[in-house]
């Protein structure tokens, strides 16, 4: 009998949480209430105490922190092309222009080196992005924004969970944004939240968070500020409620598993091929995804086959992700192919393994073997 198909990712939700779910749903209160507070302040705690606010997704955090960071129409802000182009979109959609500036080809993430050269006189914030969790240098992103004066949006979606020398993302450096979607390492289903500087920059964000609205007394209300409608429902709160205390362990997993893919993926002829292999970081990363990057020079096949062939063998993977400055647009913007060849390159060839608590090892080992097999399989002659 086959084995039953492996997804990319599975949320793991315990029945403690459902039956606090039902309760949410039987109290008469469903939408943002006590349960956001609660979940605000357990979030707060992970970040070392500074000001956090729950909203309905990652997304909206980041254009909500440009905001309040006054980043607007004429301005830049320097990003990363290797990510979900929510991080892009939201510079658009507060009027400024993304300035991409290429990865790094070992750690994927922005270089930190080439930010310099992108910086005009328009630059107002850098938007780095931890991908798959594996944190950027904190050290030296604080330094870059400190000696030219830029505000930084810390695009932590995948990044949860994760620590820069110990110390947990989030509890540290200026704005931090979090996404809590179902493939994230914890989840409110739909979510995110931000961490912000003061209390300033929080009631900021509560106005932003439901159309600018400020209330006094009982009938007092008043409007300065273009809000939406970000807010978190209590029912998605209290799931995250239920998530955070096992964010320890779900990480704890991941790193296992993780580990389990080095020791089944990295040896001699995944290596003469030229598979490439995430950085073997075990003290930093949440290990949000397990992701390689194909030979595809080498292979006689093209990424969308080897994915279909592990399908077929039951295994279901991801990209993430195409380089966001080829998307058309981005293209009408300017941007052109050619302009970043390793993010063009990675994006290209990038492949998301299947990588969630809820699996096993001789998952795990199912999964090299068959890419093995496809991979070795499909050399160019
Ligand atoms: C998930 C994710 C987001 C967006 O989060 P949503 O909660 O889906 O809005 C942004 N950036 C990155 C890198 C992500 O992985």
């Amino acid at each position: 009998m086959p084995a039953p198909f492996l997804p990319l990712t599975r949320p793991t939700i315990d029945d403690e949480t459902i039956a606090g779910v039902a309760e949410v749903l039987r109290s008469g209160w469903i939408t943002s209430g006590p349960k956001v507070k609660e979940l605000e302040a357990k979030l707060s705690a992970h970040c070392g105490g500074r000001p956090v606010r729950a909203f309905n997704s990652g997304t909206c955090t980041m254009e909500i922190a440009l905001r309040i960071a006054g980043v607007g129409a004429g301005h830049e802000v320097i990003t990363t092309p290797l990510s979900w182009v929510a991080t892009s979109n939201v510079i658009l959609a507060v009027g400024a222009r993304p300035r991409f500036v290429e990865i790094d080809p070992v750690t994927r993430n922005i270089d930190l080196e080439k930010i310099g050269a992108a910086i005009t006189p328009a630059t107002r914030a850098i938007l780095p992005v931890d991908l798959a969790g594996l944190p950027v240098d904190r050290d030296r992103l604080y330094a870059i924004a400190r000696h030219h004066g830029l505000r930084v949006v810390e695009d932590a979606a995948q990044s949860f969970g994760s620590n820069w020398r110990g110390r947990a993302i989030g509890a540290a450096g200026d704005f931090v944004s979090f996404s809590f979607h179902p493939n994230k390492n914890i989840t409110t289903i739909e979510g995110g939240a931000l961490v912000l500087n003061d209390e300033r920059e929080a009631k900021l964000a509560e106005q932003y968070r439901l159309q600018g609205v400020v209330r006094t007394g009982f009938d007092g209300m008043e409007v300065e500020v273009v809000g939406g409608k970000f807010n978190l429902t209590d029912v998605a709160a209290r799931v995250g409620l239920g998530q955070l205390p096992h964010l320890e362990s779900f990480n704890a997993r991941r790193r296992e598993l993780a580990r389990a893919y080095f020791e089944a993926l990295d040896q001699p002829a995944l290596r003469a091929l030229g598979l490439e292999l995430p950085p073997a970081d075990f003290s930093q990363t949440n290990w949000h995804m397990f992701q390689v990057v194909l030979p595809g020079e080498r292979l006689a096949i093209p990424r969308a086959v080897v994915m279909e062939k592990l399908h077929a063998a039951g295994i279901g993977t991801g990209v993430h992700y195409p380089a966001i400055h080829l998307f058309a647009v981005y293209r009408r913007l300017g941007w052109n192919p050619g302009d970043l060849p390793v993010a063009e390159r990675v994006g290209r060839d990038i492949l998301t393994l299947p990588l969630f608590p809820a699996m096993t090892e001789a998952d795990v080992a199912r999964v090299a073997a068959s890419l093995q097999t496809i991979l070795l399989a499909h050399r160019k002659a």
